[in-house]
């Protein structure tokens, strides 16, 4: 039952904390630079390694000791290679879509969908689970397609929600339709582990569109993902 709590606590206001914790987006598009993958990622690993290991001689580790020596490379090969990898268009999965041969009219969801992402203003982990559904408008999407669709934009730095409107926008570009619905539930870990240190706080973040603005059909979707919870 801590999804159903997370939901009607949504906490989107927040109280001032220090210094940028304010997580509202301004807008459903990362902020990037126009020059952003001039860079190749060879050069862009080379470059935050130098710096990384600026950053762990200026804390005063010695970059000698041989459990150290190797993390410049290793966080700068994550970066790029995995936990940012979703900054880069060309790692956008293409959707494979099919016909809606069944004549399938219902609402189809796919639950509790694991993901990792960093929370853009301390760079620290945010991790939970997606939630979503939609209605074919004649064509359905593979499964798997939508856990990559997640995964894409959950690997950008991020707040909870730009990732919940990004991921419900690109779905409703791919199947062609609103009738798309999201939800998020995440634990941040920059509110965890440093900060006000709330251990069980959880943050709830969700779209609708389309049918989904539909209370009947909205609750269809909660209820949906609310049950079942022992596996959580
Ligand atoms: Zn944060």
């Amino acid at each position: 039952m801590k999804q159903k709590e997370t939901l009607l606590n949504t906490p989107l206001a927040k109280e001032p904390i220090d210094d940028q914790d304010d997580h509202m987006a301004g807008s459903a598009d990362t902020p990037l630079r126009a020059d952003a993958f001039e860079m190749d990622d060879q050069l862009k690993i080379e470059l935050i390694e130098k710096h990384f290991r600026e950053i762990m001689q200026i804390l005063g580790l010695d970059l000698n000791d041989d459990s150290l020596k190797g993390t410049p490379k290793r966080v700068a090969k994550m970066y790029v290679k995995e936990v940012f990898s979703g900054l880069n268009p060309k790692n956008k999965p293409t959707p494979t879509l099919f016909d809606n041969k069944y004549k399938y009219d219902q609402m189809l969801v796919e639950k509790d969908i694991t993901f990792y992402s960093h929370c853009e203003h301390h760079f620290v982990p945010i991790y939970g689970k997606a939630h979503v559904a939609y209605f074919s408008s004649g064509k359905v999407i593979g499964l798997s397609k939508i856990n990559r669709i997640v995964q894409y934009f959950a690997k950008r730095p991020q707040v909870q929600e730009r990732l919940t409107v990004q991921i419900a926008t690109e779905l409703q570009k791919v199947l062609k339709t609103k009738d798309v619905g999201v939800v998020l539930d995440a634990t941040h870990l920059c509110v965890s582990s440093r900060g006000v240190s709330d251990t069980n706080s959880m943050t709830g973040t969700a779209f609708f569109d389309g049918k989904f603005k539909d209370q009947t059909i909205k609750n269809e979707f909660l209820n949906y993902i609310n049950s079942n919870t022992e596996i959580r």
